[in-house]
């Protein structure tokens, strides 16, 4: 009896232990198969794995879902440095870069006027040309229009001027063509005196009414006469080119200036200058100094044509007699070899075309030079 109870004892515990097994397995079979569930949602996975494989495969997951993680990091990471400098929020990079592609295009648009060779505009942002060009274009042509041709522009280091550190003392220091300023020996002006009285030829004067036009060229008052003008003197024909101003005259006659001088400056074929000075006192007004002074450019260096004419016949004085010698151009470069005619009798001006040159010019005259022994001869 003891022996049967014994028996069904270890049964029951054998069926318990049989139990639980059973219990135990299907609940991990049943964790199996929710696991697989998740996977199926996850990634279209299949049944019918190795619990093996399939942790492989979960390790796998992992670990591409790692690196992807921490590519998608790296990216978003890197769109913030890209989209940092636009301040843009982090959590659009895609918006950022497509942002960033957009602009792209109008930050390279300033260069594309460089394309079609407008130099001036390259480099400027389209809407800065744009406001700009109002501005820009006008002032280009008159830049080209009018360059400073004669060394007339204080940057100039040839810029010459009749008084300071440029004046006639420092002529031949500011350019090497120069030198004749300060090495010649038959220079001009002079101070006209001890004449040899001789029976001078007169000056044939070939002058007739001519269009003319004026320019103020920053040292004198000058006008460029139409050709047709001339005089013939000693054998020669000398046209007239243009005639100019200066005040008081440059020549004295005895130590004497006058009031003011006008140059006439002819050329002959070979080049050889002639110039006729014709000194000018205050008295009556001069018509055909007036003619000049009606027609004065607003600006410097830019010639005006005149709307009239002008017959230098009447600037002459009624006396035709002169003091003639060799000497030079009274302005840089001093050039020699220059005939000069100073007629004896002065012309009239009236103190109000003296004053309007003054206002201009107050002193534009080089002093005189030594006369070194040359010869003047003068008409009886
Ligand atoms: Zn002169």
């Amino acid at each position: 009896m003891r022996a049967v109870r014994l028996t069904v004892l270890l049964t029951c515990y054998l069926c318990l232990s049989a139990l639980i097994l059973h219990l135990a397995d299907a609940q991990a079979s049943d964790a199996d198969r929710r696991a697989e569930v998740v996977d199926a949602r996850g990634d279209a996975h299949t049944d019918g794995k190795s619990e093996k494989s399939d942790k492989a495969d979960k390790a796998d997951k992992a670990d591409k879902a790692d690196k992807a993680d921490k590519a998608d990091k790296a990216d978003k990471a890197e769109s913030r440095v890209a989209a940092k400098p636009e301040t843009k929020p982090k959590g659009a990079p895609r918006p950022t870069q497509a942002q960033a592609k957009s602009a792209t295009p109008s930050a390279a648009a300033p260069a594309l006027p460089v394309a079609d060779g407008r130099e001036g505009k390259a480099g400027v942002p389209a809407v800065a040309a744009a406001s700009a060009a109002p501005r820009v274009e006008p002032i280009a042509p008159v830049v080209t229009a009018f360059p400073l041709g004669d060394g007339d522009h204080a940057a100039d280091p040839k810029h010459w001027t009749y008084e300071g550190d440029h004046g006639p003392v420092a002529w031949a220091d500011l350019a090497p063509e120069f030198a004749a300023c300060a090495n010649g020996t038959r220079q001009s002006p002079i101070d006209i005196r001890d004449g040899i009285k001789v029976d001078l030829e007169p000056i044939n004067f070939d002058y007739r009414e001519s269009s003319f036009k004026v320019i103020d060229n920053g040292h004198t008052v000058q006008v460029n006469v139409a050709p047709g003008n001339a005089i013939r003197v000693m054998g020669r024909r000398f046209t007239l080119v243009q005639f100019h101003f200066h005040r008081p005259s440059e020549e004295l006659l005895d130590g004497h200036a006058t009031e003011m001088v006008v140059h006439m400056v002819h050329k002959d074929a070979e080049g050889k200058l002639a110039v006729v000075a014709v000194l000018l006192e205050s008295g009556k007004a001069q018509p055909e100094v007036q003619a000049v002074w009606n027609n004065l450019p607003l600006e410097k260096n830019e010639e005006m044509a005149a709307a009239g004419r002008i017959d230098l016949l009447h600037l002459l004085p009624e006396d035709r007699r002169y003091y003639t010698y060799m000497g030079s151009l009274t302005t840089p470069p001093c050039t020699e070899g220059v005939l000069w005619m100073v007629m004896k009798q002065p012309v009239s001006v009236s103190p109000a075309q003296i004053a309007l040159f003054s206002r201009l010019y107050p002193m534009n005259a080089r002093p005189v030079q030594a006369s070194s022994g040359r010869m003047i001869k003068e008409s009886n």
